[in-house]
């Protein structure tokens, strides 16, 4: 037997959103629909696509590993400065690498049971202890994850809003959290899906970064800047936290059109609008569908909904792929769907209704 880290045979495997190629294979439909993976349904903003093409001769360089035009513009979009910024292919990336620079065996890291799967994973690889706190509601349980920080913390993670729940954390609630931590203990903030967030008490992770110095907030161009298949995202910290973590992302972690598309993407405000606008609309169009349908569910504050089919969240996916829609199977009875166009979701709708009937009657 090959001599290997202790922990590794125990790392569960990521598994992602089937592609849809695959559905058309297994499947022998011809149009599938993929709402498994909150992609922007909008594609790829224009002025992306542009920048990409007009660049394309650019990629036998290698590409600055400071990013540093990207990180120009995006200091003067946050108003922060430069090196408050750290730039990783996807935030999948900066989460390896904070958890690379912080973990260790002998130390924990602190979580809710009900949220994403790469802080659990990425803490084991590096063989530390994980203390997941059991949801309630959906919601992180913010006093007892508090509870569990100990001296050998070194992380809590807090997703905000929650994927796979779509629930958030007020303003109010997240800084009596920070209160309660060591500022000892680092705090990342996951902020994936910031850009969908409407509710007013939504916390301004940055300002309160000025006064508590233990925080750093993760976003990404994944979602709804619609960039998921360029891999670019980014962390903003004080400069300390930053260098740290900077000592163990590797040099040229972003690609050159990555960083390309994102200044593009930050240049295209009118497709994030829109984006947002649908996404709204999709949200409420599909709370009446629910409603309708008596399936209980969480409001989001993301760009899908987390709902209880009543029936194992297994079998209505393997339902579901056979009229072509692909959507995220949860624990138990759980599904996860992301917002589609609006004919996208009223595919979803009655694909759903004709697959609940279909398994209710076997
Ligand atoms: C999608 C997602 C990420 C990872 O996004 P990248 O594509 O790697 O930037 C991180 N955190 C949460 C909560 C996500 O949903």
């Amino acid at each position: 037997m090959l001599r290997r880290k202790e922990i590794i045979d125990q790392v569960p495997i990521y598994v992602p959103g089937k592609p849809i190629e695959e559905v058309f294979k297994e499947y022998g439909v011809s149009e599938a629909i993929k709402l498994a993976s909150n992609e922007n349904p909008l594609g790829l903003p224009n002025k992306v696509k542009d920048a990409l093409i007009k660049n394309i001769d650019q990629l036998y360089y290698y590409p600055d590993g400071k990013a540093a035009s990207l990180r120009s513009t995006l200091a003067t979009f946050l108003n922060i400065e430069e090196n408050q910024l750290l730039f990783g292919a996807g935030l999948e990336d900066i989460i390896q690498m904070i958890s690379a620079a912080f973990l260790e065996s002998g130390t924990n890291a602190v979580m809710s049971g009900t949220t994403f799967p790469n802080y659990k994973i990425n803490a084991l690889i590096e063989s530390a202890e994980v203390r997941e706190i059991p949801a309630i509601a959906g919601e992180h349980d913010l006093l007892t994850m508090s509870k569990m920080v100990d001296n050998t913390t070194r992380i809590v993670w807090v997703c905000n809003p929650n994927n796979p729940t779509g629930t958030y954390i007020s303003h109010d609630k997240l800084v009596t959290f920070i209160e309660q931590v060591p500022k000892e203990v680092l705090i990342v903030l996951d902020e994936a899906y910031y850009e969908f967030a409407s509710a007013s008490d939504f916390p301004d992770s940055l300002l309160l970064m000025n006064e508590y110095t233990n925080l750093i907030v993760l976003r990404t161009f994944s979602k709804a800047y619609g960039l998921a298949g360029l891999r670019i995202g980014y962390a903003i910290a004080a400069p300390d936290i930053i260098s740290i973590i900077e000592r163990v992302r590797k040099p040229f972690n972003t690609s050159v059109l990555a960083q390309i598309a994102a200044i593009a993407a930050l240049d295209d405000q009118e497709f994030m609008r829109n984006s947002i606008a649908l996404n709204r609309a999709e949200l409420e169009y599909s709370y009446q569908e629910l409603d309708r349908l008596r399936i209980p569910y969480y409001r989001s504050q993301t760009n899908f909904i987390y709902m209880d089919v009543g029936v194992q969240g297994k079998n209505i996916y393997e339902e579901l792929l056979k009229f072509g829609v692909i959507i995220r199977p949860m624990v138990g009875n759980y599904i996860r769907v992301s917002m589609g166009l609006h004919e996208q979701n009223v595919r979803f709708f009655d694909a759903l209704e004709k697959a609940l009937t279909e398994i209710k009657s076997v």
